[in-house]
């Protein structure tokens, strides 16, 4: 073939990417094609911090490709009309992209595919973005797995090939066509509220690899225990890079290969498994919503369909901001404002008071963190917030509530996250840091801190709305 198309999406790496090894090997010149089309991801078209992320990780790419003397031909516009014309202009005979596997972008995919093959192109698509394709992982009888544990099982010992090199140069065609620049795309708000995402990540593929480089047998060790505590940096904190596809997760997987796994049909907790069962998890958030598409909006669990959630707009409002009184959700939902990511354990105890205690729409609390999060990604939020709701494929059962308290005192003993993320606690010891408004007189005096006052008074009553949500869901069962 002379000349192909590579249509890169959310695969921006060099390095085993296998759409842009097999163009390369394919073709003779290639021109490496980004088309900035929003709308096509509607109704979940990305976020402000999502669109933040990705402009640094297209100067990224602009910056590695240099080095092999090459460049992204950036457009904005309907992909369909855009690869039209780029394949006329250039005469391309072959298009090569990387399968996505969300419903706009499935629909949209298979127009594409539809109408390049009708001019006569070849079209070859990749996975560079799951472990595992949809369709590969089934169970006996042939159907999707709606349960976790049995699915996981079938990726213990899972054998990948070993990644693709990055090229070193690659051969070009995009002489002829006009690109437009990053900033071209209004991917930065107006107005400055960026500066902590700065300071958190570096978008791009070599930013990937230095978080790459984290995973050592050390880190391995210490990842079961220490994951689950948000004052350590005792996760991967890879979730962007993956989202992007600034490196791909069987990359990922690889660099995890320092320990034995479990034998196949034994449930491990050694530590290696323990890191690539969230990798699993995020195959799982992705099969279950290509098989289920409608689970980004409603339930997946069809018995919630008629639940009797209730918007309470002053309390969503509290939450978004950090302000709802009760420490360990607000300083996660800083943490997010701030950095546009925040702990998983922190952001199933600030999703479950949202839709728990709440019983706010568990669709309002995903619009924030869609918004607000640099990993937003469909399949794996929507499965957080299904799983937290209780209404997801293997979610928590309706009646494990979380007690905020609990869980803060359990995971953030001292107070560490909390106070770094909520100054105003600062002085209030230990004992009362996860419930600040149960401080004796005496100790608030001391501490400087009176509840209502300097921090908010608690926007729910914990034990009160923790039994209506009890009823409520067990109306379902009923
Ligand atoms: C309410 C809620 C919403 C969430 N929304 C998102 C989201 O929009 N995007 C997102 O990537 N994750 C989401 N998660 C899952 C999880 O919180 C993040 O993937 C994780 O915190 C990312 O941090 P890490 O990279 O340090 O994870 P690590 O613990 O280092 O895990 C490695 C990788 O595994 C994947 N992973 C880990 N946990 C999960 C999980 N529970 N489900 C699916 N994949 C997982 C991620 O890609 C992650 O980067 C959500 C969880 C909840 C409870």
């Amino acid at each position: 073939m002379k000349t192909a198309v590579v249509w890169f999406r959310r695969d921006l790496r060099l390095a085993d990417n296998p759409a842009l090894d097999s163009a390369l090997s394919c073709a003779e010149k290639v021109v490496l094609l980004y088309i900035h089309a929003p709308h096509e991801e509607h109704p979940w078209c990305p976020g402000a911090a999502s669109n933040w992320w990705l402009h640094h990780s297209l100067q990224a790419m602009r910056r590695e490709l240099k080095q092999c003397n090459a460049d992204l031909v950036i457009r904005r516009g309907d992909s369909l009309t855009v690869l039209d014309e780029i394949r006329r202009k250039v005469g391309a005979e072959g298009v090569f992209w990387n399968t996505l596997y969300e419903p706009a972008m499935k629909r949209r995919d298979q127009q594409a595919r539809h109408a390049l093959r009708t001019h006569g192109l070849q079209v070859r698509c990749f996975n560079g973005t799951l472990l595992r394709e949809p369709g590969d992982v089934l169970k006996k009888d042939g159907t999707p797995y709606r349960v976790f544990t049995p699915f996981s099982k079938c990726y213990q010992g899972l054998e990948l090939p070993a990644p693709l090199p990055a090229p070193a140069r690659i051969r070009s065609a995009h002489g002829r066509l006009d690109s437009l620049d990053v900033s071209a795309l209004g991917l930065l708000p107006a107005l400055r509220w960026y500066d902590g995402l700065q300071e958190t990540w570096q978008p791009g593929e070599e930013g990937a690899r230095i978080r790459l480089n984290v995973l050592s047998g050390a880190f391995l060790d210490t990842y079961p225990a220490e994951r689950d505590i948000p004052a350590l940096e005792g996760s991967s904190m890879l979730s962007p890079h993956l989202h992007f596809g600034e490196v791909s997760p069987s990359r990922v997987w690889q660099a995890t290969d320092v320990r034995p796994e479990p034998a196949p049909g034994v449930v491990g907790n050694m530590p290696a498994w323990s890191f690539r069962r969230q990798l699993v998890w995020r195959d799982f958030a992705h099969h279950v919503l290509w098989n289920n598409p409608h689970t980004s909006d409603r339930p997946f669990n069809r018995k919630f369909e008629g639940f009797n959630w209730e918007s309470d707009p002053a309390l969503l409002e509290r939450w978004k901001r950090g302000e709802t009184g009760i420490p360990i959700v607000d300083a996660g939902m800083r943490q997010l404002w701030h950095t546009g990511w925040m702990h998983n354990r922190v952001r199933m105890i600030a999703a479950s008071v949202l839709c728990k205690n709440g019983l706010v729409p568990w669709q309002e609390g995903a619009r924030w963190f869609w918004d607000t999060l640099v990993d937003a990604d469909l399949a794996n939020n929507s499965m957080g917030w299904q799983w937290v709701a209780g209404c997801g494929a293997d979610a928590a059962p309706y009646f494990r509530i979380f007690s905020p308290v609990r869980q803060g005192r359990r995971f953030d003993p001292q107070g560490r996250y909390v106070k770094r993320w909520v100054p105003e606690l600062e002085m209030v010891p230990k004992s009362h840091v996860h419930d600040p408004w149960n401080m004796p007189a005496t100790i608030s005096g001391a501490s400087g801190i009176l509840t209502g006052k300097d921090y908010p008074a608690p926007a729910l009553d914990l034990s009160g709305s923790r039994h209506r949500a009890f009823e409520r869901f067990k109306l379902l069962r009923e």
